[in-house]
């Protein structure tokens, strides 16, 4: 059910993990004070620092510590209250200190979770940690394909140099592209929450890697896994993610081993293909950067970021169950998406039944926008208008048959309840004169029915009501069709 290659090969589970990347939108750089830019003439925002000159000192950006924290309370970590800036050692030309600042054993978070609404149930993803590091330059490929392999030569920007960067680990919980997917949408909103980044994927302020593998449902071992690079949109992210668990399943079917590697998605040929052997985390040969002092993250400083933030998912989900007395199930639809939270709310400003609302924003609602692909918010339905609708069902104006169409109708020209009842004439019939007239026409033309009903074959009354509802076109009021029907036939 949760996953279309386990439907499939049903003794197949897939196993994915992602490592995702979050530029901070602070004032300046994370170790210097160049101001973040993006779009600027190339290496116009440097400094001795982010360039690496002999001599340089680095000096840590609180307000991206501050950040790091926050992002970190909002995923349910712990705070690590001693935390320390590793040494990552590699050479790429994008990077001029021939190290990347980062952090290794002691890094800002550790241990927290996500609950991502992935529509029919919820997967509750453990995050292993989110650490602080520093974004590299940009590499530009001159040629005809901007590719490396066929560039002439290569031109480096540090503009992007030194931008604090987080990074967000996932455990191994996540059991599907789509859960992928749903995860990268939910802790992007957490992040849009927190206003610490413009979370923007086109521009690549955030991206993700995706490690993948596959085992038979029946291991407790997890299979052998791939990294996948270049997933820079939620498509690309389940598509890539699709291919790449197809791929490990022929290979395993046909005999042969995955290979641990790392590699590339190709969103023009949809397929991802090998870019290098994976390397170990001893490779890098990280140590304690010397000119960084050790952070002591204080207490009372982390209790008055924790008082800063805004109201998270979890906290919502808590207060939709006491204030509106919501299932756990239905807080936590409503809590954890952003869309669906403001709607919800916006919709109870108006009409306050919450269940109902609930129902229908899952319901209706969510069928015609996932067929369309779009939003809530992008939809034509104003909250207002979605809370007449369930006003008018609630004061019998509409029956809750006819509500079904005047809905698809608010879906599809945006138009208000009341406006498309009266166009169409859709009042629900509530007159008991009006209702006798066509009960009376329907009973004296079905006596054949009435004796069969007589006789004690009581569903017949069924067939009674479904024809005055045809002649009503829906509009009878079946509470008040009912009673008169068994008043005239007792
Ligand atoms: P590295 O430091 O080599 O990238 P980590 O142990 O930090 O490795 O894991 C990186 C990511 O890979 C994490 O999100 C983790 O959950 C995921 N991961 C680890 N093992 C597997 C596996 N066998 N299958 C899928 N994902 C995995
Ligand atoms: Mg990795
Ligand atoms: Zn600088």
């Amino acid at each position: 059910m949760e996953n279309k290659s386990q439907d499939l090969k049903n003794e197949y589970e897939t196993v994915i993990g992602l490592e995702t990347h979050v530029e901070l939108s602070t004032l300046t750089k994370m170790f210097c004070g160049c101001r973040l830019s993006f779009g600027e003439p190339p290496n116009t925002y440097t400094c001795p620092v982010c360039l690496g000159h002999p001599g340089s000192l680095p000096v840590i950006n609180k307000k991206a510590i501050e950040n790091a924290v926050k992002i970190a309370l909002a995923l349910n970590c712990t705070i690590k209250e001693h935390t320390v800036f590793h040494r990552k050692n590699y050479f790429y030309p994008d990077m001029p200190k021939n190290y990347q600042i980062s952090q290794y054993d002691l890094p800002v978070g550790i241990d927290g979770y996500v609950d991502v609404n992935i529509g029919s149930y919820i997967r509750r993803i453990g995050i292993t940690r989110v650490h602080v590091e520093e974004d590299t330059g940009k590499l530009l490929h001159i040629g005809s394909t901007g590719r490396i392999s066929e560039a002439n030569y290569s031109i480096v920007d540090f503009n992007r140099a030194g931008t604090p960067l987080i990074e967000i680990v996932t455990m191994p919980d996540i059991k599907s592209p789509e859960e992928a997917r749903q995860y990268m949408i939910t802790l992007r909103n957490i992040l849009i929450m927190l206003n610490v980044s413009d979370c923007s994927m086109e521009e690549g302020s955030i991206r993700s890697d995706a490690n993948v593998s596959i085992k038979l449902v029946t291991d407790s071992k997890l299979g052998t896994r791939t990294e996948i690079k270049n997933l820079n949109s939620f498509k690309f992210l389940q598509k890539g993610l699709d291919y790449e668990v197809q791929r490990q399943i022929d290979i395993i079917k046909s005999g042969r081993k995955v290979v641990q590697q790392t590699r590339h998605y190709d969103s023009k040929s949809q397929t991802t293909k090998a870019l290098r052997e994976k390397e170990e985390a001893h490779d890098y040969r990280y140590f304690p950067d010397p000119d960084l002092v050790p952070m002591k993250l204080d207490t009372d400083w982390i209790n008055e970021i924790k008082s800063t933030l805004p109201e998270l998912p979890s906290a919502k989900e808590k207060r939709y169950k006491e204030l509106y007395r919501l299932s756990d199930y239905d807080s936590s639809l409503m809590a954890n998406d952003l869309e669906f939270s403001s709607y919800f709310e916006e919709t109870l400003k108006y009409y306050n039944d919450a269940k109902t609302v609930c129902n229908w924003i899952m319901g209706d609602f969510s069928a015609y926008i996932n067929k369309e692909g779009i939003t809530l918010k992008q939809s034509k339905i104003s909250p207002e208008n979605l809370a007449s609708l369930l006003k008018m069902i609630d004061s019998g104006e509409i029956s809750s048959k006819i509500a079904k169409s005047v809905f698809e109708e608010m879906y599809t020209n945006g138009s208000s309840p009341g406006e498309i009842i009266s166009k169409k004439g859709l009042k629900q019939i509530s007159d008991a004169g009006e209702l006798e007239k066509v009960i009376d026409e329907v009973i004296s033309s079905n006596p054949d029915v009435i004796k069969q009903y007589k006789s004690g074959k009581s569903k017949a009354i069924g067939f009674l009501i479904g024809q005055i509802m045809r002649k009503t076109q829906g509009k009878a009021n079946p509470g008040l069709v009912n009673e008169i029907i068994l008043k005239k036939l007792s």
